[in-house]
């Protein structure tokens, strides 16, 4: 068994705009290093298209092994319009599936939160998403994207059936909903837990086994029970309402998606998918944007390095135990916002036009 290294942070830059946006978390590590003391080891690999172009795999066994001797992972994105034609296992896509599901990270973290300075951004009014911050936790290893059986094959008269199973366990639902408790309680203490327990077995299992841990373990938590469907409609309505949502793995990824644009700005918004703690309390974690690789826009220095770095600020918080650092910078990011510096995406009228790595240097600047 691989032992996770302690304050190891393994760079995955990827594909299209991920090494430029990595690049500038690199920056951020590397001050923590030097003006703070932190003894952080970096470590470098290519992951995704550029691996297959280099060694004909997303990910080689190598990389993949360093993967899991790491504590944190910072990745950039994968994937581009070059490989889309290639074979199912050889897709940049398939080394990031790879890692969620060997490293067993089965909850993933997306906080959906609008700044007050980009408000205008969002397609909603400004009054139902200023000061919007909510925490989605999405089951990543479990559900429909994973059940067996599943395939497509041919039937009688003709047809083929395409077949997917949406199964949960006991334990799949219970880890997931205590890390969504426990965020909660760091937060405003409030929880929904979103299924389809009027039409589906697995959504009835869910919400119970959600109650029964509540009752048990959670009940200074708040908590509440809605159907997906109508989580959908009231993200739109009233975001404000919610606090931490923890749903299963198909929902997740719709409800996430949806939330992060109430913001308005995919080069703003970061997440974790963090694994189980083991007995000695370590936990392997991988931390990304949610957006892409953004081939339209790479090589030109225009990407916005802020869902990156604050991804990294979730590693700070989450992986290292370090919240006063994450504090301080996402306070950076804050305050480089308040100057009215913005890279292309978010760019304005009577701000301040900047590129990716001056972005990262004026963050920088704030820590100082
Ligand atoms: P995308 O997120 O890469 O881009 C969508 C739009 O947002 C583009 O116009 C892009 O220029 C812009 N954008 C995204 N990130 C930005 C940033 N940081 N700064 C400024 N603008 C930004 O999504 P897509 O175009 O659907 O996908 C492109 C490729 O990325 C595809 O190959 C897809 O499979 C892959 N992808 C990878 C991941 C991942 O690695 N986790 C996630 C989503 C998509």
């Amino acid at each position: 068994m691989i032992k996770v290294k302690k304050r190891k942070i393994l760079l995955l830059p990827g594909d299209g705009i991920g090494p430029e946006v990595i690049l500038e978390v690199k920056k951020i590590i590397n001050w923590f290093n030097d003006k703070k003391s932190l003894d952080f080891e970096i470590d470098q690999e290519l992951v995704g298209g550029c691996s297959y172009d280099k060694h004909g795999t997303p990910i080689t066994d190598e990389v993949f092994y360093k993967a899991l001797e790491s504590e944190v992972i910072m990745l950039g994105a994968v994937g581009g319009p070059t490989w889309d034609n290639l074979e199912f296992s050889k897709k940049p896509e398939r080394a990031l599936l790879k890692l969620r599901k060997e490293l067993k990270l089965f909850a993933n973290l997306r906080p959906a939160i609008c700044f007050k300075q980009l408000v205008d951004a969002s397609t909603l009014k400004p009054e139902v998403v200023s000061g919007l911050d909510i925490m989605i936790v999405r089951e990543l290893t479990g559900g429909i994207y994973f059940g067996e059986p599943r395939g497509i094959k041919p039937i009688e008269n003709g047809e083929r059936k395409g077949i997917n199973t949406h199964t949960y366990t006991t334990s799949e639902i219970t880890r997931v909903a205590r890390v969504a408790f426990d965020l909660a309680r760091k937060r405003s203490n409030k929880v929904t837990s979103c299924e389809k327990s009027n039409v589906m077995e697995a959504g009835q299992l869910w919400k119970e086994e959600v109650k029964e841990l509540h009752e048990k373990e959670y009940k200074d938590v708040e908590l509440s029970h809605m159907l997906a469907d109508n989580c959908a409609m009231q993200l739109l309505r009233n975001p404000k309402q919610f606090d931490v949502i923890v749903t299963d793995n198909l929902f997740g990824d719709m409800l996430s998606d949806q939330a992060s644009m109430l913001t308005g700005s995919l080069g703003l918004l970061p997440s974790a998918s963090l694994g189980a703690k083991n007995k000695d309390g370590e936990m392997r974690a991988m931390y990304e944007p949610i957006h892409g690789s953004a081939p339209d826009i790479a090589g030109q220095g225009i990407a916005n390095p802020i869902a990156s770095i604050l991804s990294f600020a979730m590693a700070l918080r989450y992986s290292l135990d370090l919240d006063k650092e994450a504090d301080v910078l996402e306070k950076a990011v804050q305050d480089v916002l308040n100057d009215g510096l913005r890279t292309k995406d978010i760019m304005s009228e009577g701000m301040k036009e900047t590129s990716t790595s001056a972005m990262g240097d004026a963050i920088i600047s704030k820590l100082q």
